[in-house]
């Protein structure tokens, strides 16, 4: 477990023990500080305290394994010797930094600690160096917040009530003091206004927590180091690893760095930059910076931050100076770091910088987060620009990224008639239309009910998180386009709006939210455009739009279908459906479900059937939907050109067709004739206990044949006129939730029977296959002898879930979100395949099944063939396609490349 016995790794002036490579010792901070020094960097000096040394401190109950203290001591020395500074001297003090990194970014979830070093012996020092004692008590409240919040008392596990911990408190003093004396802003408050507030905190640190304040350097610094490795298990942090699937056994590693300083005077500054634009992915340096600001400044969204360049301006800063012009050196300097960095990661990078006294210094890079138009078009010009190949293109983007495009957006016209409450920062694209909703808990507790809300908040914190994933969007009044809200968004691909001035004020007592007089309660709906940043009144409609018009996509989605090998097919019930799965990319229909042909006008001829009280009059009624049947399946055969369509036969139980209430009973019974008690005697009689296990599927087929023969004549008369139109077809007639054998052959004879009527007499021949779903389990136990009769396979894994497991689908929610919650389950197994227990059982289908018939043709229909991992799934278990609603058809030609992907870095690990 541990790497050669080194627990702290050194970083500085053009030497690093670590590099990039060491992410998961070092976490993304350390691992990437020790590279950027490597490159000739400016990096403060500093060291790292391995992501083992956290799980030794674990492992040992908390307390550091032997040798790590040494190591360290020697690593400050050397940081010392450097600086040509010594830690909590009187005469030339070192101030220090503690900052967490994980292997994975978390963005603020664990802790920092800046300013480390300041005591009454360094404090006059400092002073007197500096000449600057406003900024010195500054910095030390700044410290004695930090300290007293992250170190004495999350560390310690302290949970103050929202708004009752010791950093909201210290807070409230400052307020005080700016009301008492009337400033505007922080910047107002003088040197001793300070002063007085530190000897305010520290007293209120004492009287809050019942301990003091530590005035030993030395306890500063460990304390924090830690409350850092204790981070790693705090609440939030392991919220968010939920969320995430992260695991909680990676630990953090910790970083110790020289401080540099932004807030020294005006030839200082800090801020926060991406490579390129992650909003759009267009290939310009774009940022955010502050003059005379610590970096927290900038994130925490307290200062409207300033566009570094012209192309990063937006409505807020749009007359705020910018980096480039203000201090063109140092702009210069930076975006050659930029275009360094930029094309030696070979992705795009969220960098972190300080200018101290006309000196920058780098602080971080990252990968940067970026929504999904972005991710797509960066990845496409990166290719062109020679840095990736087409395969480290498509592996770049996540199958969700392009679902954005999928996104659905405000419709244009009704944006033009709503009433404009507010103009924002655009930080998560797409629209939003929900309920406005002021807590994260609130948002968890209605969303998690499938409500439509939007989180509105004057800034969001990782103490958000739970209520931002759920929320349709988030709306915020303060921060830019790298506060938290924007960044955990943009990571999500979510609808969000930042920075919206318009909102003047958000009381959380009365619950309301003012949008510069425009008063709006707790539960009214807005509607949002996260592209362009703007927030209307009302409920307005949300369009989809086609990933068509985005050259990028249209670059990139042929790479990843000459990468994978699983089809991707749709699930489409009408030619319109048909159409669209096709430009998605469709290869043809998985599963066509022909009772949806029967709702409408037509559930008259089916509620005519089902009222039949012998097989005439059952035909009768059938009859009258064999045109309008046919007329759908020659719709669909048109509009998918030759390509192979899955019909399956009439599967839910009839009583799905019948009302249940009185009103629409009698409505029935006077429209075709009978007594409102002969419909509630046949409501009555198709009553059924559990109806997901009842009268469905081909047990209908089976016990009223004259339904099938019905359905395969509309199928095969459609064929036949195609044939006649020169219109190519490939029908796959599919029968559903077959568990038996004889249930299969007594179908396909009826089908069979059918087909060669339909030739004799259109005189026409046709081929097509009759198959079957495997979703009963024991279907997939029998499936050697289906295939005997079966020509092809098709997993419906909803039921075969339900089955398996035992949960009906319809009562599932009673318990199901609490089984995932509570780690019962892994996963909800009606969202993604659950591969222990029902994929056991698909590749026993696929095992038997192939086993009969050695090419037979395989595929899903299920749900989960438009979700990443179970596609990835099926592709092992070579299936030949998985099929999907028509919208998810891109994210699963994407997940399939990737499956291929992820089987060439097995194979190439194996072989080393
Ligand atoms: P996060 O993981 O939240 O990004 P960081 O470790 O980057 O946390 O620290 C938060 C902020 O503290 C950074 O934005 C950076 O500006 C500031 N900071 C951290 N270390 C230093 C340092 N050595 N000198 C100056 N500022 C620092
Ligand atoms: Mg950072
Ligand atoms: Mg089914």
């Amino acid at each position: 477990m541990k790497t050669k016995g080194k627990y702290v790794y050194f970083f500085g002036a053009g030497k690093a023990d670590g590099n990039a490579k060491l992410k998961n010792l070092l976490g993304g901070k350390g691992a990437n500080m020790a590279e950027m020094v490597k490159l000739g960097l400016p990096v403060p000096p500093g060291y790292t305290l391995t992501t083992e040394a956290c799980i030794e401190f674990y492992a040992r109950k908390r307390k550091y394994p032997p040798g790590l203290k040494k190591e360290a001591t020697a690593c400050l020395a050397r940081v010392e010797k450097l600086m040509g500074q010594k830690f909590g001297d009187a005469k030339n003090p070192l101030l220090l930094s503690v900052r967490s990194g994980a292997r994975a970014s978390m963005p603020g979830m664990m802790e920092t600690v800046l300013n480390i070093g300041m005591t009454s012996k360094t404090i006059p020092t400092l002073i007197k160096k500096t000449g600057n004692p406003r900024f010195v008590y500054d910095a030390y409240r700044r410290l004695i917040a930090m300290y007293s919040d992250v170190v004495m008392e999350k560390a310690a596990g302290i949970e103050p009530k929202e708004g009752e911990g010791i950093r909201a408190q210290l807070e409230g003093l400052i307020h005080k003091v700016k009301k008492k004396k009337g400033y505007e802003t922080d910047l107002d408050l003088t040197a001793q206004d300070w002063k007085s507030l530190t000897v305010q905190f520290k007293k209120t640190v004492k009287k809050v927590l019942g301990k003091s304040f530590p005035d030993d350097p030395m306890k500063q610094l460990w304390g924090s180091i830690d409350a850092v490795f204790l981070s790693w298990f705090g609440k939030r942090a392991v919220a968010y690893r939920r969320i995430e699937g992260l695991p909680d056994d990676w630990g953090t590693a910790v970083n110790v760095q020289t401080m540099v300083f932004g807030n020294m005077g005006d030839d200082c500054a800090t801020g926060v930059a991406f490579t390129r634009n992650p909003a759009t992915g267009e290939n310009n340096f774009y940022g955010e910076w502050l003059i005379n600001a610590q970096g927290e400044d900038v994130v925490a969204g307290l200062r409207t931050p300033f566009a570094i360049n012209e192309v990063s301006k937006v409505v807020t800063n749009r007359h705020l100076p910018t980096l480039e012009k203000d201090m063109p050196k140092l702009y210069k300097q930076l975006d050659g770091f930029r275009r360094k960095l930029d094309t030696h990661y070979t992705d795009m990078q969220d960098i972190e910088f300080t200018i101290q006294h006309d000196v920058l210094y780098m602080l971080q890079t990252r990968v940067g987060k970026r929504n999904g138009p972005a991710a797509i078009k960066m990845a496409v010009d990166m290719v062109k620009e020679g840095l990736i190949s087409k395969q480290t293109a498509v592996a770049r983007v996540r199958p969700d990224q392009v679902d954005e495009l999928l996104h659905p957006m405000l419709d244009i016209k009704a944006e033009k008639l709503a009433k404009k409450l507010g103009v924002g920062l655009p930080a998560g694209p797409g629209g939003g239309v929900g309920q406005i909703v002021l807590t994260a808990d609130m948002a968890e507790e209605l969303g998690g009910k499938g409500e439509k809300v939007i989180l509105v908040r004057e800034e969001t914190s990782p103490e958000d998180v739970h209520g931002m994933k759920p929320a349709q969007a988030i709306l915020t009044s303060k921060g830019g386009m790298t506060s938290h809200a924007a960044l955990v968004a943009r990571g999500w691909g979510k609808c969000c709006v930042v920075g919206c001035g318009d909102i003047s004020s958000i009381d959380m007592k009365k619950k309301t939210v003012n949008f510069k007089g425009q008063v709006l309660k707790q539960g009214d709906w807005i509607s949002i455009n996260g592209t362009k940043g703007l927030v209307y009144k009302g409920k307005l409609p949300l369009i989809v739009t086609g990933p068509e018009k985005n050259p990028s996509y249209k670059k990139l989605m042929p790479w990843a279908d000459e990468i994978r090998r699983l089809k991707v097919r749709a699930n489409a019930d009408t030619p319109e459906d048909a159409k669209v799965a096709i430009a998605l990319g469709a290869e043809g229909i998985g599963l066509t479900r022909t009772e949806h042909m029967f709702f409408g006008d037509r559930i008259w001829a089916i509620r005519e059937m089902i009222m039949a009280d012998d097989i005439k009059g059952r035909e009768k009624a059938l009859a009258k939907l064999l045109p309008m049947q046919r007329k759908d399946f020659y719709g669909i055969f048109k509009a998918m050109k030759g390509r192979p369509v899955t019909i399956r036969l009439l599967d839910p139980p009839l009583h799905e067709f019948i009302p249940h209430e009185k009103a629409t009973q009698k409505e029935m019974a006077t429209r075709l004739g009978v007594t409102v008690k002969a419909v509630a005697a046949k409501a009555d009689f198709l009553f059924e206990f559990n109806p997901m296990l009842g009268h469905r599927g081909c047990r209908l087929g089976t016990t009223y044949p004259e339904i099938t023969a019905m359905q395969a004549r509309a199928i095969f008369e459609a064929v036949a006129k195609c044939r006649k139109q020169k219109i190519k077809v490939s029908p796959e007639i599919m029968v559903p939730l077959v568990g038996a054998v004889p249930e299969f052959e007594n179908q396909k004879e009826i089908i069979d029977r059918v087909a060669d009527e339909v030739m004799k007499k259109k005189k026409v021949k046709f081929k097509y296959m009759v198959g079957t779903m495997i979703e009963v389990p024991r279907a997939a136990l029998v499936a050697d002898k289906i295939a005997q009769k079966a020509e092809f396979f098709s997993f419906g894994t909803n039921d075969m879930t339900q089955m398996t497991f035992g949960y009906s689908r319809d009562d599932a929610g009673t318990f199901l979100p609490e089984y995932v919650q509570r780690g019962i389950l892994a996963d909800d197994p009606f969202q993604t395949i659950d591969q222990d227990g029902v994929g056991e059982l698909m590749e026993l289908g696929v095992k038997r099944g192939r086993a009969t018939r050695k090419d037979l043709k395989i595929g899903i229909c299920g749900e989960h063939g438009g979700e990443p991992a179970s596609v990835t799934f099926c592709h092992d278990l070579g299936l030949d396609y998985v099929s999907c609603s028509p919208f998810r058809v891109p994210i699963a030609r994407l997940a399939a490349a990737h499956a291929v992907l992820a089987e060439k870095g097995k194979k190439r690990k194996k072989k080393k």
